[in-house]
């Protein structure tokens, strides 16, 4: 499915396509025609599955569509919890409205008020706030919103957690009853549906399968390794498996080119995708995996996120990623529609730190599974720093003293 069968204007079209975005995420393709039909949406959504373009592409083309009705006033709120989010939604709203006349702004707390004054005080279509700010700009009379179009509730768990919902309620009583409102939360609690029920009509709600109900079919495998020697695993395993295909993550673009390379030169069929690769590039790829003359596809977590790729037998990371919510993610292409997929990620023992964190965001403890041929060498004990450490082999504490004596020591000699 393409961005341009979801209704979306030429402008938007080439928008999205300069950003690289090849295909809709699951969340935009369910919302974005629901908020163009002018419907309220509850979208229970986190953050990195595309959710800030699912209302913020929309909206614009209904502001677009509708020429201002009235000289004053905001036409779109977007209310976030915290200013980071706030001026990272701003920045999406600034970037996709890049070829249309539609002004945005954004006010947060924690910085001077006069310029958010004077920026609102030119004229503003969509403004992104926090709700603290908002209402004092509100008392002082800086902003005007009685013509409001659509309110966007934006991380609205969060904004509860973070008891704002006393300044929600009294939002709600001087906005225009006659709106849409979109509400977007990352959890589906009792409080986000009494939240919902005060301040949507009759609203559609989106509740895609989150990755993590689903990791429960996949089988994840670890497999302990030399950094040096992961490729050559990886090459064992395809070559040892009757795997149709499968997608590959790294870390970095290069890993992902050198790997593309080296499978090509052994007559595996393989691509790349990643940020440094052109959009044509990107395209032929995924469409290459697609009728299945690509047997290994291999990308970095941006660019893999928002590919829906159905049914895909395994899943191989050469690396942990560093955020564990991308483990989810990457692994999350594999066992899908209720089939058994396999996710196998290739560790070496500098992955300590991120194969720790994967283990506490999912909850589960990965058992190591060794490759005959590729046992992982055994490190060099460090040699014995004090006649103590000696004795009882207290080897984490000498690693550690060790490397605090040397760098005295380099200190010194300087
Ligand atoms: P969000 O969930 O809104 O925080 O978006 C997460 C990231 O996904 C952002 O870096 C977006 O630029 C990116 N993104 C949004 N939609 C798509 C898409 N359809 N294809 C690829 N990346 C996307």
């Amino acid at each position: 499915m393409s961005f341009s069968t979801l209704g979306l204007c030429t402008e938007l079209l080439s928008t999205v396509t300069e950003k690289g975005y090849s295909e809709p995420s699951p969340i935009q393709k369910n919302a974005i025609p629901a908020i163009l039909n002018g419907r309220d949406v509850i979208a229970i959504a986190q953050t990195g599955t595309g959710k800030t373009a699912s209302f913020s592409l929309p909206i614009l083309q209904l502001l677009a569509e509708k020429p201002r009705q009235q000289e004053e006033g905001i036409r779109a709120l977007i209310l976030a919890p915290t200013r980071e989010l706030a001026a990272q939604v701003a920045k999406n709203v600034e970037t996709y409205s890049q070829n249309m006349n539609i002004r945005s702004t954004a006010v947060f707390g924690g910085v001077r008020i006069e310029p958010q004054k004077h920026a609102l005080q030119q004229g503003v279509d969509i403004l992104i706030a926090t709700p603290g700010r908002l209402l004092d700009l509100y008392q002082q009379g800086d902003i005007n919103v009685d013509n409001l179009e659509i309110l966007v509730l934006d991380e609205a768990d969060r904004m509860l957690d973070l008891g704002f919902v006393e300044h929600i309620q009294h939002l709600q009583s001087l906005l225009p009853e006659q709106r849409q409102t979109l509400l977007f939360s990352a959890t589906f609690s009792k409080e986000i549906k009494t939240l919902a029920t005060q301040m949507l009509k009759n609203p559609e709600t989106i509740e895609l399968a989150t990755a993590h109900d689903h990791i429960e079919n996949i089988t994840q495998i670890l497999h302990p390794v030399d950094k040096a020697r992961k490729h050559e695993l990886l090459i064992h395993l395809i070559n040892n498996n009757d795997w149709s295909q499968i997608l590959v993550f790294t870390r970095t673009k290069r890993g992902a080119d050198t790997l593309r390379n080296e499978l090509e030169a052994l007559d595996i069929a393989a691509e790349s995708i990643h940020a440094n690769r052109t959009q044509q590039a990107r395209t032929k790829a995924l469409d290459g995996f697609r009728d299945g003359s690509i047997k290994v596809l291999i990308g970095t977590d941006l660019a893999a996120r928002g590919i829906d790729i159905q049914q895909l037998p395994c899943v191989i990371n050469i690396d942990l990623p560093y955020v564990p919510e991308d483990y989810i993610h990457r692994i999350g292409r594999t066992g899908r529609a209720s089939s058994k997929g396999l996710a196998i990620s290739l560790y070496s023992d500098d992955e300590a730190k991120q194969l720790r964190a994967v283990e506490r965001f999912t909850g589960r403890q990965f058992k190591k599974t060794f490759v005959e041929g590729f046992i992982p060498k055994p490190k060099p004990k460090p040699a014995a720093a004090t006649e103590e450490d000696a004795l009882y082999g207290n080897f984490e504490a000498d690693d550690k003293s060790q490397g605090k004596r040397k760098s005295k020591g380099r200190r010194k000699r300087r």
